[in-house]
């Protein structure tokens, strides 16, 4: 393998620019060139092929977003717009794919791979929903914006004896929210994957008012059956005696943004290692990820099959250290 190509696709994530900056050094490392896609598939399919020296990626590693620039491409998921982007990667001799991204880019990876091209994956999304990786890259530093987020709601809702509804990204998983509640010390968690009912939860916040708590988190994740908006209605057009004044705050993309943690850094930089060097050495078609603290490699169509479980244990223990 001479020539290989790396992108970053599907929503930024802390630690992209480190796992974009392993990359290219390791490629170069390899002796192999080392062309930067921009925009993820968009740019792919638009050409804009920008080649990678090791100064390029120089003072990146504590940045967050990804200094290529990422997209979401609809075409790429079509036959037309694959066997476009096949003939332009092979006109332009790349060797080979570095695709660094969520669920739905190595979705498209797994389509190229499907048409014989050389792919490897880098699993890379704070939703932490990925199958093939306990762990993706900007799930640890997202989790800590939230976090911090939820304690200084904490603060203000002590002060005003009120309850905050506390919206957390996730898509459909509710892996940020769970862990952030659990780390925050929440009352309650609303996630995907258990319906909920709105007067379960004023229940539950009398209940802690009647325990004597002077405030109370509840976390609410985006993806869920109510998120933070559509409680928030709920209980202005329901009376909720929950004994406490209720407030609602939507994280949003702040949890993207921001310095990568070194957790993620360090992950960014020993996956996007590895798959250079599985390129280099020829073999590809899998997701590099890291499963019981070690790297490992799952093939793109193993990953693409499963959907990733959330481990509802911990729902149990959200629930009894909110007492
Ligand atoms: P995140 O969940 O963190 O936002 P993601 O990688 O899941 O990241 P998506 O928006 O789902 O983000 O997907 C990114 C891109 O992957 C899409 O815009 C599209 O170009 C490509 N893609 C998604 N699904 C397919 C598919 N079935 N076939 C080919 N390409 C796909």
């Amino acid at each position: 393998m001479k020539t290989i190509g790396v992108l970053t696709s599907g929503g930024d994530s802390p630690g992209m620019n480190a796992a974009i900056r392993s990359a290219v050094r390791t490629g170069i490392d390899r002796g192999m060139h080392v062309f930067g896609i921009r925009h993820g598939y968009a740019g792919l399919l638009g050409e804009e092929f920008v080649a990678m020296t090791a100064r390029d990626v120089s003072g990146i590693i504590e940045r967050g977003g990804t200094i290529l620039g990422s997209a979401r491409c609809p075409e790429f998921a079509t036959p037309d717009g694959l066997a476009r982007a096949l003939k332009i990667l092979n006109n332009r001799r790349i060797d080979g794919l570095v695709v660094i991204g969520g669920n739905g880019s190595q979705t498209g990876a797994h389509a190229l791979a499907r048409l014989g091209f050389p792919v490897v994956g880098v699993a890379s999304t704070i939703d932490n929903d990925l199958f093939g990786t306990d762990i993706s890259i900007g799930v640890d530093t997202a989790l800590n914006i939230a976090v911090e987020a939820i304690d200084r709601l904490k603060v203000t809702a002590e002060s005003h004896r009120r309850a905050f509804l506390v919206e957390v990204m996730g898509r459909d998983c509710g892996y940020l929210a769970l862990m952030s509640a659990i780390a925050g010390g929440a009352e309650v968690v609303v996630i995907p994957e258990v319906k909920v009912d709105p007067e379960d939860i004023i229940r539950e916040l009398r209940s802690a008012c009647e325990r004597g708590k002077g405030h109370a988190l509840v976390v609410v994740a985006e993806g869920a059956q109510y998120n933070a908006t559509g409680l928030a209605d709920y209980f202005r057009t329901h009376p909720h005696p929950s004994g406490f004044g209720l407030r609602e705050t939507i994280l949003g993309h702040v949890q993207r943004g921001g310095t990568p943690g070194a957790f993620d850094r360090l992950l960014a930089t020993r996956l996007a290692s590895k798959a250079t060097e599985l390129l280099a050495d020829g073999k590809h078609g899998v997701l590099v990820g890291f499963i019981k603290g070690e790297i490992a490699t799952t093939p793109l169509d193993v990953v693409i099959a499963n959907k990733k479980s959330l481990d509802l244990d911990l729902l149990k223990l959200a629930h009894v250290l909110a007492k």
